[in-house]
């Protein structure tokens, strides 16, 4: 079949134009998207552009051949065979950005497509004398041997695109590839079509792909955030693990707006919203060479580049902007305050993973110790991120192995003389870490959620020690199990209770649970609810740490409580202060006129026990009796009695 260039039908290409202009508007019109692959988007669109520009051209000048000249266009059409050609190169030199792949930091790769792009040029121009890769005669246009090469490096580019979209789908995200493998392989059709069939279709369908490129991932409004008008966290992600590749020195300063709860509901959302747009506008007219990111609700994230000394002149314009008055849309004024910390890269944190542990360690730190104030990540001892990290691991092995271990500490009863209950106490041992203590990996448990699945372990250990030991023909009554706050939220916490001890033919009666102050605080509907059944099956509840938190009294009126642990810190406290002992004699007081049950934590020598039973404690639990033990050693304490 013989392409008679005279013939073509530019329709297609028109329309090509149409939409590259369109893209060339929305792309200048836009903020930039300080990317890498922003850059080779528009390399894309140049290079597209100047194919159907020379392709239109070309065939205008085939019509008029007497009138231009052979020469002059054959010249036009060797550049619109160079421009063809160079679209497969510049689309994979893309994509590969897009799927993070530095290819200017790899040599190999960028010498290669330096090559490949090098080959088009030497090719083609040779062609001009040679005529070894196309002719143009008759007014048809022949494809020979030469061509067979460019055919070769298109073919290999499109290999390469599809390796990094399997490789990178994690970076392109589920809704992103669907549209785009889907104008992709119209594209590769396209291509097809117009070597086999002469149908100038393929710079339409890359300007498709261009637009479908422009709408998911190159326009600013999917990175920016509506509220504040500054770039969003999803587009931070991305941003700095870009900047991570690049191996360069920057900073990162977080600021985070100090109650803003509080803004919100005094001055209401909208002008809640409306503050942030001023706080994000203020930060990213800051003179210095930087990017503003909405970080979360009410935090924001400036990197830095180059400059780091600068991180201190702007502390200073940040701290200095805030000893002044926002202002309301109805002009009233507020005063805010913003925690800021300061993270130097790669120094602080040499990944993008790290520097958001970072990030989120140092501004817990900034939260606790001085709001308003800043806090440098390098006088931090971000070795304990790395402790936190490592406990997390332990954690998951010592579960999937099933290596938690349940101790027992037993109470002891003032009335009867002998241990009627003992607490249950997880206890961890991993092989490099050691022993890890429950307050050090519990709070890290309920930060990732395993805390549900770890609690039901431990429930089910507790009850199968239960039947297995027999623990009602000991002086045994029941065991007191500590239960986490994140267990209490969960729907189905009561029945999974009542299920498991079902399953090991464990009465409601022979479990205590004991909960914390601060989950009584933070109570939800759930919560509540979980309790309330719990209690009607018959389950008794505990009052944990009681004197640790602010001690409300509303929740010991208002809760099912049986008992009531009194802190071991507050006990000791009443050893060493006159006026701590004066304040729990009247607490035990306040409790035993509450008809509620005491128990006393932390009793360490016989002196405390003597006081505690005198003054009005029904039990007593502490290292005077025993630390937690093991289930035998602990039947034989039980034994020994
Ligand atoms: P807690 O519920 O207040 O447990 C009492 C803690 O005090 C235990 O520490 C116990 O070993 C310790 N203790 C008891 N008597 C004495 C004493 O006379 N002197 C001293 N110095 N300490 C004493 P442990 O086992 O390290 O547990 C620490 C915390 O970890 C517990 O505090 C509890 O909040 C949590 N925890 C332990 N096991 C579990 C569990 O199975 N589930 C949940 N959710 N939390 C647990
Ligand atoms: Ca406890
Ligand atoms: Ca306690």
């Amino acid at each position: 079949m013989e392409d008679y260039m005279t013939n073509w039908n530019l329709s297609f290409d028109y329309a090509a134009i149409f939409f590259l202009l369109l893209i060339f508007i929305w792309y200048f019109n836009e903020r930039k998207i300080p990317l890498r692959s922003h850059k080779a988007y528009l390399v894309l669109l140049i290079t597209t552009f100047m194919s159907t520009f020379f392709e239109i051209s070309a065939t205008w000048m085939a019509r008029y051949m007497d009138v231009v000249g052979y020469d002059s266009f054959y010249a036009v059409l060797t550049l619109q065979t160079l421009a063809i050609n160079l679209v497969p190169i510049t689309f994979t030199f893309y994509l590969l950005q897009l799927g993070h792949y530095d290819v200017l930091k790899h040599k190999a790769v960028h010498f290669f497509f330096r090559c490949c792009i090098a080959v088009n040029v030497i090719i083609l121009t040779l062609n001009l004398k040679l005529r070894w890769a196309f002719t143009f005669e008759d007014g048809a246009y022949h494809v020979s041997y030469g061509c067979m090469v460019l055919y070769g490096i298109d073919v290999i580019m499109i290999g390469i695109c599809i390796v990094t979209i399997i490789r990178s789908r994690v970076n392109f995200q589920f809704l992103r590839l669907g549209p785009l493998l889907f104008t992709l392989c119209f594209g590769i059709a396209a291509g097809v079509l117009q070597v086999l069939a002469y149908i100038p279709t393929v710079n339409l369908m890359v300007s498709a792909v261009c637009m479908t490129l422009f709408h998911y991932q190159q326009n600013a409004g999917t990175v920016t955030d509506m509220v504040t008008k500054q770039f969003n966290r999803r587009f931070m992600g991305e941003y700095l693990q870009n900047k991570f590749m690049e191996n360069k020195t920057f900073g990162v300063i977080v600021v985070a707006m100090d109650d803003f709860k509080f803004i919100n509901k005094t001055y209401g959302v909208e002008n809640g919203d409306n503050l942030l747009y001023q706080v994000g506008y203020f930060l990213n007219e800051l003179k210095v060479s930087k990017l503003v990111f909405r970080l979360g609700s009410d935090q924001f994230c400036l990197v830095i580049d180059k400059n780091l000394d600068q991180m201190s002149e702007i502390a200073d314009q940040i701290r200095e902007r805030f000893h002044h008055p926002w202002f309301t849309e109805t002009q009233t004024p507020i005063m805010m305050s913003a925690s800021l910390c300061f993270i130097e890269c790669p120094s602080d944190a040499q990944s993008y993973d790290a520097l958001i542990d970072v990030m989120d360690y140092s501004m817990s730190i900034a939260k606790k110790t001085k709001k308003g104030g800043i806090t440098f990540a390098r006088d931090l001892e971000l070795s304990k991120i790395r402790q936190e990290k490592a406990i997390e691991k332990a954690v998951k092995l010592a579960m999937d192995r099933d290596e938690l271990v349940v101790y027992y500490q037993p109470i002891f009863s003032v009335d009867k003389g002998v241990y009627n209950s003992a607490e249950a106490l997880v206890r961890l041992h991993d092989s490099e870490l050691g022993w890890i203590s429950p307050e050090d990996f519990i709070p890290i448990a309920e930060k990732n959620g395993l805390i549900v699945e770890m609690g039901e372990i431990i429930l089910e250990k507790v009850c199968k020690f239960i039947r297995d030991f027999k623990l009602s023909e000991t002086t045994v009554e029941y065991i007191e199990i500590n239960i986490s706050p994140v267990q209490l939220v969960q729907l189905n916490f009561a029945d999974r209770v009542k299920e498991i001890l079902k399953k090991y033919d464990v009465r409601p009666q022979q479990i205590n649970i004991e909960i914390t102050e601060t989950t009584t605080i933070n109570s939800s509907v759930v919560v509540h609810d979980n309790i309330n059944r719990l209690v009607d099956y018959g389950i008794t509840l505990s009052l944990d740490d009681y004197g640790s938190g602010n001690a409300n009294i509303d929740y010991i009126n208002h809760m099912p409580f049986k008992l009531i642990k009194i802190d071991k810190y507050i006990i000791w406290d009443s050893f060493k202060n006159h006026k701590a002992g004066i304040t729990l004699e009247y607490t035990i007081g306040m409790l035993n006129a509450l008809e509620l049950f005491i128990v006393a934590e932390g009793v360490e020598n016989e002196e405390m026990k003597q006081r505690l039973a005198e003054v009005g404690c029904h039990y007593l639990q502490g290292w005077y009796y025993s630390k937690a033990v093991p289930e035998q050693e602990f039947i034989r304490l039980l034994n020994a009695q």
